[in-house]
């Protein structure tokens, strides 16, 4: 998103650190599109001036960074980066049933860098930007709302993260809290089809824009 003079991207990615092997395990395909796509609206990864984070699950996370021989580094070198303090420190120190879904190495360079914004609950993170604290599938799990020259636009995370999502039923293994999950997920419904928000479905392969008012709630 281009707001305020401000470039902005909600999420990183998978990032292309993986093996094919590594990808197959994890049931994703090859990462390819992030940057050809940044490339092609003109903008390279040193344009990006801020980055916010719905959450820190290394799909979402890990294409903020890039390895540079040894190192790992922040791939975009002039943004800062905006993450829910109880996030952060869930993902510094996670349950050994959710090691996995963070990668540690990641998060330190994250916070190494200096680069980092930590934020507590609600915040509005530049002119029209703001995040929403819902917690769910990871403690310190967010949703962003900005308002673009079309309309708003809603970008859900993994509270609703493919279309199967927009039911007040189905969750995913990777949920934390499901009750807390279905309750976020059905005030948020609630609102977008209040207002008529495009969503952005960010683990759907195709069509991942859509107007939530030609949807209903089952
Ligand atoms: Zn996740």
């Amino acid at each position: 998103m281009h707001i305020d003079g401000k470039y902005i991207l909600i999420d990183a990615g998978l990032g292309a650190r993986w093996t094919t092997d590594e990808l197959d395990l994890l049931d994703f395909e090859r990462p390819r599109r992030m940057l050809k796509n940044l490339n092609a609206l003109g903008l390279r990864a040193e344009d990006i001036d801020i980055v916010i984070f719905s959450h820190l699950h290394y799909d979402h996370s890990g294409g903020a960074l890039v390895q540079v021989g040894k190192t790992l580094a922040l791939l975009f070198t002039n943004a800062v980066y905006y993450v829910q303090r109880r996030e952060l420190e869930y993902a510094l120190n996670p349950d050994p049933a959710h090691i996995h879904d963070y990668q540690q190495k990641d998060v330190n360079t994250l916070l190494s860098s200096g680069q980092m914004r930590i934020i507590d609950g609600d915040c509005e993170i530049a002119n029209d930007v703001k995040v929403f604290l819902t917690g769910g599938h990871s403690p310190g799990h967010q949703v962003v709302i900005a308002q673009l020259p079309g309309g708003e636009v809603f970008y859900p995370g993994d509270i609703i993260s493919v279309k199967q999502h927009l039911d007040l039923q189905t969750t995913m293994v990777y949920d934390m809290d499901r009750a807390r999950v279905l309750s976020e997920r059905r005030k948020w419904l609630s609102a977008a089809s209040l207002a008529g928000w495009r969503m952005i479905l960010c683990h759907a392969y195709r069509n991942p824009v859509l107007n939530f008012s030609k949807y209903s709630i089952n």
